[in-house]
């Protein structure tokens, strides 16, 4: 997404951003979904299970975003676990070591590594995490990249593609539905991998390259040869991760974004401070981690500015500012644009090609 973006491409759709809502505390990885599918639930302080007040029918079935909500909110109110009270405990105990074991047996040994508990006789510490971007590179539904140009939003740059969660051809919305991913890759690669059959059938040959870009590209990778004292990639890498927890999280109100963009602007001047205190020109893995805190800085800037713009609530992007879903203003898709830090528009499909429409109306429990 990056490489897309200094190529000048934009991210649309940046600020939709899942977060799971089990994952181990303090450590991220995830506590599979099945674990309430089997029959686990979330349970605060005391001890109550708190979901049944938040989707009454679904309870602790209820999508992705809405048990991630939940969770931080019984946290922020004060009901939270631990000694932080930061955290709340997702129960499987009662289930029977049997049934963990057969059925869950990855959770197992994920909370006895990471929490270190056996879940079989006690409960996991979980936090939301952030999970999977539904936004990404705008395609088409052949994988093409597509971005406003003289003759309307969605103009094919020829020869460019993107399938994956590095893509956004926009099947997701505001919200994807666990499983749907893999969905997104089999059908959306497969469309992508035949267009680009047909494409080098008519283009066989390479167009003549762009000499300012080469320069562009050795310039990014030469600059980390700078030699001298200076800030180190894990020492900004931390920063960066605090300001996008702190500002990027479930919750987004105009002043937590605003500071957010700010923070993730003070983080990107300070690349240039960072200095690389290993050289060597092979299998240099610290290198490798400097190009990618690069990538991650300028993907942040577009979630963030993206979600500041973005005044509304929409699946998994929540404004307590502006709690409800407004489609009379904001049924569009954003394209956040890296020069400038400049966020624009693009209508949403209404019209299936196959199809009936049917009117897009919001989800509830
Ligand atoms: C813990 C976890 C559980 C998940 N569970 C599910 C699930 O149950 N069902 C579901 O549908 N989805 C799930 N997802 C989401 C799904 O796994 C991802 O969306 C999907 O794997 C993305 O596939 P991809 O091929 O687009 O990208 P990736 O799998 O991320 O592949 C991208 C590849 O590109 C390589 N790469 C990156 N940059 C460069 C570069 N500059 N040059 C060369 N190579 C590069 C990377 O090393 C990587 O191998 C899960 C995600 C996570 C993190």
């Amino acid at each position: 997404m990056a490489m897309a973006l200094r190529a000048g491409v934009p991210l649309m759709d940046m600020e939709f951003f899942q977060f799971h809502p089990t994952g181990i505390a303090g450590k991220g990885m995830l506590i599979t979904e099945g674990v309430r599918g089997e029959g686990g639930y979330l349970v605060n302080k005391d001890g109550e299970r708190f979901m049944e007040r938040y989707a009454p029918n679904a309870k602790d079935l209820a999508s992705r975003d809405v048990v991630a909500r939940a969770i931080v909110t019984e946290v922020k109110e004060g009901r939270g676990c631990g000694p932080n009270a930061d955290h709340v405990m997702l129960k499987v105990d009662h289930l029977g070591e049997e049934i963990v074991s057969k059925r869950l047996p990855g959770i197992r040994d994920s909370a006895k590594i990471f929490a270190g508990v056996d879940p079989v006789v006690e409960p996991i510490p979980v936090f939301p995490t952030a999970h999977y971007v539904m936004g990404g590179i705008p395609t088409d539904r052949l994988g093409r990249v597509v971005v406003p140009l003289q003759h309307g939003p969605e103009e094919v740059v020829p020869g460019l593609y993107a399938a994956g969660e590095c893509a956004c051809v926009s099947v997701h919305g505001a919200n994807r539905l666990g499983g749907n991913s893999l969905l997104d890759i089999l059908v959306f690669g497969r469309a992508a991998g035949q267009d680009i059959i047909e494409y080098i059938k008519e283009n066989p040959n390479h167009r003549p390259m762009n000499e300012a870009s080469v320069e562009i590209a050795m310039s990014r990778l030469s600059r980390w040869e700078q030699p001298g004292e200076g800030i180190t990639v894990r020492e900004l890498r931390d920063e960066f991760r605090k300001v996008m927890e702190d500002h990027a999280g479930v919750f987004r109100t105009d002043e937590i974004m605003r500071e957010g963009v700010e923070r993730v602007k003070a983080v990107r001047e300070k690349l240039k401070d960072v200095r690389l205190t290993d050289q060597s020109r092979v299998f240099n893995t610290a290198r490798a981690e400097a190009l990618e805190l690069e990538n991650l800085i300028d993907i942040g800037m577009a979630i963030a500015l993206s979600a500041l713009e973005r005044k509304e609530s929409r699946g998994a992007h929540s404004r307590p500012d502006y709690p409800d879903r407004d489609d009379k203003n904001w049924m569009k898709h954003s394209l956040y644009f890296q020069d400038e830090d400049r966020v624009d528009y693009k209508p949403v499909h209404t019209k299936p090609l196959t199809v009936e429409t049917f009117p897009p109306k919001e989800r509830v429990y």
